[in-house]
């Protein structure tokens, strides 16, 4: 994995208040330490603090992006949400949508395609969250729901190239479980066969979420295949986030 062109995206989900800017300083020191840097790191902070983020990471290369926006693509009566418009608007260049938090209190296939396509007409590249429960995973569903989420979330795109899928087993998301080297690359390898042979893209970045820590990330950077990593607790402290890429390129 040491020579790849790697992502590295920091999901702070619900954390995080002003003060939490001053702890970026370390990661941008560090950054701009490296003469030659194979990654691209992508901050997600709430929405109160994309603007403060936007602020502080001028002038470095690390960029960031909302953790959701609203289906709808600009302006309207919609209380309490924020839309692709607005996302760009505050410099976020991505957006994680999909996420099994959101998808877990309603959010299906048919609005995140609404929001993916909304996202994509704002210039904003699309992180596609995408992943099975644990009993999903019992009942051997696994390459099922994987499918189902990348073509239903992706139908009647026709332009794929900003979008990075991130395979996240729902299971994992803050649990500190872990899913087999085997299996992962297994399923890495099939996303990228749906992609290609649906979508005819070669290029698709594929991200694994899920527990990812500086502990284990000896093993999951083995995994030849992967295009990064979709972390999210442990992207909240500085030195883990440095380690983790760090050792991704030992
Ligand atoms: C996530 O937020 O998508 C995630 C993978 O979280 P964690 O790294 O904490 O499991």
């Amino acid at each position: 994995m040491t020579n790849k062109y790697m992502y590295f995206i920091a999901n702070w989900k619900m954390f995080g208040t002003l003060k939490s800017v001053n702890s970026l300083s370390k990661v941008i020191k560090y950054t701009n330490s490296l003469t030659n840097r194979k990654f691209k790191l992508i901050y997600c902070p709430p929405f109160t603090l994309l603007d403060k983020f936007n602020n502080k990471l001028k002038n470095t290369n690390i960029e960031i992006g909302g953790q959701n926006c609203h289906h709808s693509d600009g302006f309207g009566s919609f209380t309490g949400f924020v839309s692709p418009k607005m996302l760009k608007d505050c410099g976020a260049k991505y957006v994680i949508l999909g996420h099994s938090e959101n998808r877990q209190i309603g959010e299906n296939d048919k609005i995140i395609n609404l929001k993916i396509k909304n996202c994509l007409k704002n210039n904003l590249k699309v992180i596609l969250c995408v992943g099975e429960t644990f009993i999903e995973k019992k009942q051997k569903k696994t390459k099922q729901i994987i499918s189902s989420q990348i073509i239903k979330g992706l139908k009647k795109i026709k332009d794929t190239k900003n979008i990075i899928i991130a395979y996240e087993p729902v299971w994992s998301i803050g649990t500190g479980k872990l899913i087999s080297t085997d299996e992962l690359s297994y399923l890495i390898e099939y996303i990228k066969k749906i992609l290609k042979s649906r979508y005819k893209i070669k290029k698709t970045k594929v991200l694994y979420g899920g527990s990812v820590k500086t502990k284990n990330i000896d093993q999951l950077k083995k995994i030849d295949i992967l295009d990064g990593f979709l972390i999210g607790g442990a992207s909240r402290n500085p030195q883990n986030l440095i380690d983790i890429v760090k050792k991704s390129y030992i």
